[in-house]
């Protein structure tokens, strides 16, 4: 039986575009449907804008530095509508960039939301017509989730909203400890907002090391992040001056805006997934095995859909991976080990392999190594700043199992010691490795005695 095509991508977000390019590159007759903005949450309203966001956010720390290196800086002042416009133009030029490249790679592009009608046949709603596909790939990435039991919980934005502000809020209450939770919070508080971030827990950022952790959060602090620990919301009313928010323990924050970042879920819902007989996990997320086929063998997933390690690169890697074993005859799965990461925080913290807890456990002699230190930029600015590095290593074999870094250019440093530690470096090989003087990067091959040694009781 011949198809329209060889693939239908479902989602024009980072997985589904890659996806879609390799394909048609291996000679693939390819379509896909977006029915938002090609690019998806990286490009149209994460990691890519938030980013642009982070540095607008520091520039305000920058002006203050100057003056201990000898400048006098007039009083700085912040336009958020020249941001969100200048924002706004360099993702239209991406999404631009990324219609041209699906297209000049020979992919068809439906403007559209399609839904599953059977394993080959997807309806392109826009057009209210059929198409049929050897292969589907759902590439729907995720969506903010929200508790819509929350009295009040119309009037919070997520991160869909926030980028789209029509103005600076004065006073922001963030909800969440997560990725986005963090990272808003050292945005607003850069841009001068007072900030305050709530969540359930006793510390930010759970699943990362947690001295790392508790050193973010003291650095935030000391930066003019309020935290609110081990409260919920009960509700939020809007009031003549903005919103109220009231928390568990009887208190109550006001605030201009109140940005919800608990977490995301799959978007798997609506797009024809149960009639097509595709087995879901129990959070909705498609289930997939290491080559992303579902349960049906005509469609794969990859990408945050799948609610494996949500991460954009990894939705390429995926994308591609799935592209090469399906078009191109070159089976490969991908590799969710030794994933680096980064959270884009102020300060900034970089992360690969295991936490300190985590290397514990799995370990039974393990080494830490610890470098805290006042980077050299605040020696002559006079911040009251540190640097803090983790290094772990299986002390049997010397392998390092972790490395962990909270300060400038941690998101950077984690890009390359994920490939050491991927590669399976020791620590005799960093300490092997000269150091390039004066970073603040030359203390991973610098340091010489363990900070502590945790050693398991043969049982
Ligand atoms: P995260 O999963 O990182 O964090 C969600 C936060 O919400 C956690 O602190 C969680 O608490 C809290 N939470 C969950 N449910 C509730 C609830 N019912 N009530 C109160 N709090 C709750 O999600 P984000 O929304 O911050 O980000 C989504 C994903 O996007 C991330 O997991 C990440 O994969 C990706 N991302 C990556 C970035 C990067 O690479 N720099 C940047 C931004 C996003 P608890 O910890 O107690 O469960």
């Amino acid at each position: 039986m011949t198809h329209d095509y060889d693939l239908f991508v479902i989602g024009g977000g980072s997985g589904g575009v890659r996806a879609a390019r390799i394909a048609a590159g291996h000679g693939a007759r390819v379509a896909l449907a977006e029915e938002f903005r090609v690019g998806g949450t990286c490009v149209i309203r994460g990691c890519v804008p938030k980013k642009l966001m982070v540095y607008a956010s520091q520039f305000s720390e920058a002006f203050e530095d100057a003056a201990g290196y000898g400048w006098t800086v007039p009083p700085a002042s912040f336009d958020w509508a020249t941001l969100i416009a200048h924002k706004d133009r360099e993702i239209d030029r991406l999404n631009a960039i990324y219609i041209s490249n699906l297209t000049a790679a020979g992919a068809a592009l439906f403007q559209s939301r399609a839904v599953i009608e059977d394993p080959h046949t997807v309806r392109i709603l826009a057009e209210d017509r059929t198409v049929t596909a050897r292969v589907i790939l759902v590439a729907t990435g995720g969506t903010p989730w929200l508790d819509l039991s929350l009295p009040g919980i119309e009037h919070v934005i997520t991160s869909n909203e926030v980028f789209y502000l029509e103005e600076m809020p004065r006073r922001v209450v963030i909800a969440g400890g997560g990725y986005i939770a963090v990272e808003f919070a050292g945005i607003f508080n850069g841009l001068g907002a007072e900030t305050t971030l709530v969540y359930r827990g006793g510390e930010i950022l759970r699943g990362f090391d947690d001295e790392l952790r508790a050193a973010v959060r003291g650095e935030m602090e000391k930066r003019g992040v309020a935290f609110r620990f081990n409260v919920i919301f009960t509700s939020i009313e809007r009031q003549a001056d903005g919103l109220l928010a009231t928390l568990s323990d009887g208190t109550t924050l006001a605030g201009d805006e109140v940005l919800f970042a608990t977490g995301r879920r799959p978007s798997t819902e609506g797009i024809g997934l149960e009639a097509a007989g595709v087995a879901l996990t129990a959070r909705g997320a498609v289930k997939v095995d290491h080559e992303g086929r579902s349960s049906v063998p005509s469609i794969y997933a990859v990408g945050d859909v799948t609610d494996r390690v949500n991460l954009t690169p990894v939705a390429i890697r995926e994308g591609h991976a799935f592209a090469d074993a399906v078009f191109g005859g070159h089976p490969a799965s991908v590799d969710h080990t030794h994933v680096p990461t980064a959270v884009f925080s102020h300060p900034e913290l970089g992360t690969v392999g295991l936490t300190e807890g985590d290397a514990a456990q799995a370990f039974a002699d393990v080494d830490v190594y610890k470098a805290s230190f006042r980077p050299m930029l605040a020696t002559l600015s006079g911040r009251d700043e540190r640097m803090l590095m983790k290094i772990l290593v299986d002390a049997r074999s010397d392998r390092v199992l972790g490395v962990h870094i909270m300060g400038h250019g941690a998101a950077e440093l984690a890009q390359v010691l994920g490939i050491a530690v991927r590669m399976g470096a020791t620590k005799a090989d960093f300490d092997a490795t000269m150091a390039v003087h004066p970073t603040a990067a030359e203390e991973l091959v610098t340091m010489r005695t363990p900070v502590a040694r945790l050693r398991r009781e043969a049982a």
